[in-house]
């Protein structure tokens, strides 16, 4: 593993740019439907650009993780052809790297502990108002929070998908958690530093975190590491019009892989032709590659998963 310590000590950390995307599931539960088309289009996305993808599971979350979800998650993404071209990269396994990372935030004067609590930042109507910005330090267990100011904020980025992002477009934001209340760090800080370690170039996944986009260009200022390229693609609704969730899992159906894959490239606008219904797996993840077209991915799914 890339330490930052085995890095070159001039302050840009870079890396050679090569083609290198993942898809990075958090083992709650087994992938659903909407998981597989995100899956499948970073996948895709990658490969048709003769890129590597690899996988990542996002285990830091530990009141969130069900038991063997990870192995699960795997298996399935196996039946689908989609393997990692990597060993598979676990958060948990990184723990070091994240408090390293974090001492130079630290030592950057980047940081504040912040003891409020949600139900107040709830009371003051959702937006935290950076009131502990100028606490003394307690040392307590508490959460510790990023300071945004001019020389680290990103406002803007250019979505492979969507466009131009302003962030006033979409709500305020302010200093923002890295590290939990629980000691586990964020999963904005946590990705940042795993996009980084892993060399990813090109981060594909579901629009639900474009706006957490924002935060993470700014902690790759402020750690002043290159950011990859961000695209999102639009979320997978349930009959409730409410995004597909792990409750909503019965819903990939177990059996029909191929078909499985037709929908999703169906839904990703890919126009897949009318015999990949009944081909094999490799067969149409083979035809998906060759056949990719970003451009074609909607930005919004007007189906949703039945
Ligand atoms: N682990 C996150 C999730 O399952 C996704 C992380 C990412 O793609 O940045 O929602």
């Amino acid at each position: 593993m890339l330490s930052k310590k085995e890095l070159p000590t001039n302050t840009q950390y870079k890396h050679p740019k090569k083609i290198k995307g993942r898809f990075a599931p958090t083992p709650s539960g087994d992938i659903h439907f909407g998981s597989l088309v995100c899956a499948l289009a970073s996948y895709l996305d990658v490969k048709s650009a003769g890129g590597i993808w690899v996988i990542r599971i996002d285990d830091l979350d530990t009141p969130r993780l069900k038991d063997g979800a990870s192995e699960q998650i795997i298996e399935t993404l196996d039946h689908y052809n989609l393997i990692s071209d990597e060993p598979i990269y676990y958060q948990s396994d990184h723990l070091a790297t994240y408090r390293e990372f974090l001492n130079d935030l630290i030592a950057k004067n980047l940081t504040y502990e912040c003891e409020c609590t949600r139900k107040r930042i709830r009371a003051i109507g959702g937006i935290y108002d950076n009131k502990c910005r100028n606490r003394k330090i307690k040392n307590g267990r508490t959460s510790i929070r990023l300071k945004i100011n001019d020389q680290n904020e990103v406002n803007t980025f250019s979505d492979g998908i969507y466009g131009l992002q302003q962030k006033e477009s979409y709500r305020a934001s302010r200093d923002f958690i890295i590290s939990r209340k629980d000691d586990i760090p964020s999963y904005e800080y946590s990705v940042v530093i795993d996009d980084f370690i892993q060399e990813i170039s090109y981060v594909l996944r579901g629009k639900d975190l474009i706006f957490s986009t924002f935060n993470q260009l700014t902690l790759q200022k402020s750690l002043n590491i290159d950011a990859p390229e961000y695209a999102h693609i639009p979320l997978v609704m349930n009959l409730k019009k409410r995004k597909l969730s792990k409750s909503d899992g019965a819903l990939l159906d177990k059996k029909n892989f191929s078909m499985n894959l037709y929908l999703a490239l169906e839904l990703l606008g890919q126009n897949p032709v009318e015999e990949l219904k009944s081909a094999t797996v490799s067969e149409i993840i083979n035809s998906a590659t060759i056949n990719w077209k970003r451009e074609n991915v909607p930005k919004v799914f007007n189906k949703h998963a039945t």
